[in-house]
């Protein structure tokens, strides 16, 4: 036999009212998809079969009911609530063509008096600012009771025989009367009687039960699932459906995290483990008879019924992979009890855990240290009050003795689970969970394993859940991973990797990256974007965004939920600079291109590592020197292996080895400026470039790579022009000039092309000295050969001597710089591969 529970999502409109009604009539002509793909031909009368049907209420119904009798508790009359709820099933009943008037004036009868009834209930509530959990019970049962009259009379309409189950006469229960519980041997023996009814659908209205004395009890919130899995419990049902809003179970919510995946199938002990743990796709108790009789679960989507659902049952004894679902249960909060007192003392976790058994809240996670001084545990948020307060009626002897000091409530907390059969057959999950929360900036305050070892559990502050639960699920059940580029600066080389973001985004994630840009600025504009904006249009898009302020876009990334922020700086700007490390105390990745950062003082260039290390973020700016060249990973990948600088040199100015290169082939010097900034390879104004300050902030961050400590000013920036030449006033001037000192350089290439030398404008280290200025090289020297806008950086170390390992190419231009910096964007992601889960 078939039994089939449709919630409250299903019951929402009359379109899925009729829905639902469709689908239990093909069920009960035998042309339901026990086995999807199964022909579904013609209705032949003798394959009709009976079919178990659990309905809910109307969707939104019990919270409703749930406002009225708080407002009744209040002594307040909600009457606008009240009639929209007698409102809703009366419109819905109007919307139901297949009923004749006849039914629909006796429906309303019946609607009305048990609206009667409710009204009587609140009016006493009301009245006696009390409610009694009896009468609570019966306020709340009324959705349902009213949904079970619409859907019976629908089915009747279709000419089915239906058999209405009181549920007093079945869902026999014990026990809290909000949250009973169903006896299971009571209600197999009153089962029986129904399994051989001759009709088409035995309908029970979900949620609802009685004890002994014949009292109406509720099954707890979400509880018409564990409604569906007793009537199959007690009808010997082969398969219980719930039937839903969404495909199925997915790896985590579909609402809160976009890239879920459905699942096609669970074991029990994984269902029970994800609902327990708030999937609210099922209600946690629902497993538990269906496992007793090893029925079979489907849940499916009634929006969507040609869908198969996910199967819930028996455990594969092949565990096929590694995590299946991801939870959060966010109204939490974790009390923790600690004090000499609760060293090695026998039985005190036992009493602790008394107390609040009394009041039966139900203890969601428990944490211990080692030595028993503390011990830490999650109950549902509503219910810390009544924990503590029966703490400390039963611990009130040690709390006055200070044998346990004063407990301590986060009541801000929500609990982030994995759950998977296989969890413990794998190395690293523990490791991987964490770091995925790490890398996410999101702070672990307890953590507890399931003794099953099927599941791994971390609180963690509620307002970083979201975060959180997004990208732990990345991590462990997306393809991809994800980058969050916020660009700053869209001068050539901002510009120049806006084209190369644009050409690259499809080949990424065919890779696996989903690199999106979310935000762009220049220095007066900035445009965000938390889904991405396409990168082609992104300048366009920045002409009407907001006023662009640093402190704004790095609060807007940390209060927004991204898993992998990085603020890329094209600037060279000293304000933003100094912003990268406010935007790295937020945990927030920088790649930077600007210079002038690792540049300021030592006491910031230490403060930006140490942030980054703390913050367990990336600081990555491997084009402050010599562009794309692999310079700075170089360097610090000999000076890890125990290394050591010894001497360098280098050109470290593209538009200097354009300059002097000319001079080589007799090129006046004048004109070999005014070539080099006609083609823009030099700054707007040539002396930018000329003075060398450049060059000396790339030779001290080379320095410092390699284990110094120097400032700016240790480094002797040499005039390459005679002494008495005039190198100030306006950018023509200088230009105008510039002739003056050709016949200068002229005569110093004469006499050094004699000697088979020449002149080159470089960056030294040596004997503790940090030099740039103009240097003359032979013909053996790494330079000589380097003109033509390339860089070479010649390291002497103890290993590469007497030949230096030379680094060279091109190391300036928009294109390689933009290629490098991007690079470094591509750093960022995490070093664990997202893998798949199956
Ligand atoms: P019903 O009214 O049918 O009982 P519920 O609202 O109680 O439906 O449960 C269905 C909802 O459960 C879905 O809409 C979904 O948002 C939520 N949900 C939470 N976790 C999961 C999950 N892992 N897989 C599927 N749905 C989930
Ligand atoms: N109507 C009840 C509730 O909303 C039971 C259910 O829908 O499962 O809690
Ligand atoms: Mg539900």
């Amino acid at each position: 036999m078939l039994v089939m529970k449709f919630g409250g999502s299903s019951l929402a409109t009359a379109d899925r009212m009729q829905q639902v009604i469709a689908l239990t009539a093909a069920a009960c002509a035998g042309r339901h998809a026990h086995n999807p793909g199964e022909d579904q031909g013609q209705t032949q009368d003798d394959n009709r079969e009976t079919v178990g049907l659990v309905v809910s209420a109307l969707g939104g119904v019990t919270d409703q009911l749930v406002r009225l009798q708080s407002a009744a508790l209040r002594g307040e009359n909600a009457d606008a609530e009240r009639a929209a709820l007698g409102n809703r099933h009366l419109d819905l009943l109007a919307q139901l063509p297949s009923l004749s008037e006849a039914v629909q004036a006796q429906l309303r009868g019946a609607i009305g008096q048990r609206l009667q009834q409710l009204d009587r209930d609140l009016d006493g509530v009301r009245l006696l600012r009390a409610c009694p959990d009896e009468v609570q019970a019966r306020i709340l049962a009324c959705g349902e009771q009213l949904s079970v009259l619409i859907v019976e009379a629908l089915l009747r309409a279709r000419d089915l025989r239906v058999q209405l189950v009181d549920p007093a006469t079945l869902i026999r229960t014990q026990g809290p009367v909000l949250e009973s519980t169903p006896q299971l041997e009571k209600i197999d023996a009153l089962g029986a009687a129904l399994r051989t009814l001759p009709v088409d659908v035995i309908l029970l209205p979900g949620f609802i039960g009685a004890d002994e004395r014949g009292t109406l009890t509720l099954l707890g919130r979400n509880g018409s699932d564990y409604s569906g899995a007793l009537l199959a419990y007690a009808l010997d049902a082969s398969l219980c459906e719930i039937w839903t809003d969404v495909d199925g179970v997915y790896s985590a919510d579909p609402r809160r995290v976009p890239h879920a995946q459905l699942l096609d199938s669970l074991s029990y002990e994984e269902a029970m483990e994800l609902s327990w743990f708030g999937a609210k796709v099922l209600h946690p108790k629902t497993i538990g008879p269906l496992a007793l009789k090893r029925i079979d679960i489907r849940i499916r989507n009634t929006l969507n019924p040609s869908a198969p659902g996910t199967h819930i049952g028996p455990r594969q004894s092949v565990v096929p992979s590694l995590a299946r679902g991801l939870t959060l249960l966010d109204q939490v909060a974790l009390i923790t009890l600690s004090g000499p007192g609760m060293q090695g003392v026998p039985g005190i976790a036992a009493r602790i855990f008394a107390a609040v058994a009394r009041e039966q809240i139900s203890v969601m996670l428990i944490t211990q240290g080692s030595s028993e001084f503390s011990l830490s545990f999650a109950v549902p948020a509503r219910e810390q009050a009544r924990a503590i307060a029966a703490l400390e009626q039963d611990l009130a002897l040690e709390r006055r003795s200070e044998l346990i000091r004063p407990f301590d409530v986060l009541a801000d907390v929500a609990i982030l689970t994995l759950v998977g059969d296989g969890l413990h057959q794998q190395r690293g999950v523990a490791g991987r969970f964490f770091a995925a929360l790490a890398a996410t900036r999101v702070n672990v305050i307890a953590i507890a394993q399931g003794s099953s070892e099927r599941s791994i559990s971390a609180v963690i502050g509620r307002n970083e859940s979201e975060r959180g639960l997004r990208g732990v699920h990345q991590q462990f059940f997306e393809s991809r991973q994800r980058i969050e580029v916020f660009l700053i600066g869209t001068g050539t080389v901002g510009s120049a990797l806006l084209e190369q973001l644009d050409s690259q985004q499809e080949f990424l994630r065919a890779h696996g990256i989903d690199l999106r840009l979310c935000g762009v600025a220049n220095s007066r504009q900035l445009r965000l974007s938390n889904d991405g904006m396409a990168p082609a249009a992104a300048k366009q898009a920045l002409a009407d965004g907001e006023a662009f302020s640093i402190d704004r876009l790095i609060s807007h990334i940390s209060n927004n939920g991204y898993l992998n922020p990085v603020i890329v700086d094209c600037t060279s700007d000293a304000d933003i600079a100094r912003a990268q490390l406010k935007a790295l105390e937020q945990g927030i990745h920088v790649v930077t291109a600007n210079k002038k950062a690792n540049t300021f003082d030592m006491a910031f260039y230490r403060a930006l590592r140490q942030t980054a290390d703390r913050q367990n973020c990336r600081y990555l700016y491997e084009t402050n020197v010599g562009a794309a060249l692999p310079v700075i990973d170089t360097l610090q990948n000999l000076i890890k292996s125990g290394d050591a600088l010894q001497r360098f040199a280098g050109i470290l100015s593209g538009s200097l080895s354009y300059v002097f290169g000319l001079l080589d082939d007799g090129v006046a010097f004048s004109d070999a400026v005014k070539d080099a900034r006609s083609r823009g390879f030099t700054e707007p104004d040539p002396r930018d470039d000329l003075s060398g300050m450049d060059v000396a902030r790339k030779l001290l961050i080379l320095l410092r790579e390699s284990g110094q400590l120097a400032e700016l000013g240790d480094v002797d920036v040499q005039s390459i022009f005679p002494p008495d030449f005039d190198v100030g006033g306006s950018v023509d001037a200088f230009m105008a000039r510039l002739p003056q000192v050709d016949a200068y350089f002229a005569s110093k290439m004469q006499r050094l092309q004699a000697e088979r030398k020449t002149l080159r404008f470089a960056g030294e280290i040596a004997d503790g000295r940090c030099r740039v200025g103009l240097m003359e090289v032979d013909a053996g020297h790494p330079l000589f050969a380097i003109k033509g806008g390339e860089n070479a950086l010649a390291f002497y170390t103890r290993r590469y001597q007497p030949v230096p390992l030379v680094i060279r190419g091109y190391g300036a231009g928009a294109a390689v710089t933009a290629g490098g910096v991007f690079a470094d964007i591509l750093r960022t992601v995490s070093f664990h591969p997202a893998r798949k889960s199956d």
